[in-house]
């Protein structure tokens, strides 16, 4: 596999539990996408019915590689320009809690 090096937000802390790729309240997969145009949820998240198969690769911190919530300040050009994101749920729905309108 070809490694490459690429500068994102880092997702601080993600308290969807029943994600696959969440372990420990983080998110341990590569990298998430935000947004489905004006709702921050995370588009990356996917309910497993047995926590014990969560993500296994618990050394890795997930940053946020798209975004698609042009409304937010954070936002440029589709892409996360803040320093680090919050992922919790909302109304049952895993949404970014970083997310500022312009
Ligand atoms: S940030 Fe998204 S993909 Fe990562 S654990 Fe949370 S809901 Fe799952
Ligand atoms: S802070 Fe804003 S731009 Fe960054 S991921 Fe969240 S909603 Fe998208």
């Amino acid at each position: 596999m070809k490694h490459i090096q690429i500068i994102m937000p880092e997702v601080k802390e993600c308290s969807a539990q029943s994600c696959g790729f969440n372990k420990n309240s983080g998110c341990h997969a590569r990298a998430i996408t935000i947004g489905d145009n004006e709702v921050p949820g995370c588009d990356t998240f996917f309910a497993v019915p047995d926590p014990s198969s969560h993500a296994k690769s618990t050394g890795r911190t997930s940053g946020v590689g798209a975004c698609k919530v042009a409304d937010c300040k954070f936002n440029d050009d589709y892409e996360c320009m803040a320093d680090e994101v919050v992922v919790a749920y909302n109304n049952s729905k895993a949404n970014c809690q970083t997310y500022a309108h312009r």
